[in-house]
């Protein structure tokens, strides 16, 4: 019997073997989903702690009001 993994995006089994080119994933598609999700979060890492705080007090900025959506 083979062993199977489930597919992470969509959960159909997948064949844990060489030929599953795209494993643990079904698909290529399911790939690049996953890769999508992934780039899309680090995306949604807020940037704040590049900002130069101190030089922003300078400018007169509060820091919290200044970063609040
Ligand atoms: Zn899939």
């Amino acid at each position: 019997m083979p062993l199977t993994v489930n597919c992470p995006i969509c959960k159909i089994p997948v064949q844990w073997s060489p030929q599953s080119e795209f494993k643990p994933f079904c698909s290529e598609r399911c790939k690049m989903i996953d890769l999508g999700d992934w780039a899309s979060e680090k995306h949604a890492i807020p940037v704040k702690s590049e900002f130069d705080v101190d030089a922003l007090d300078e400018l007169g900025y509060d820091e919290e009001s200044f970063f609040k959506e």
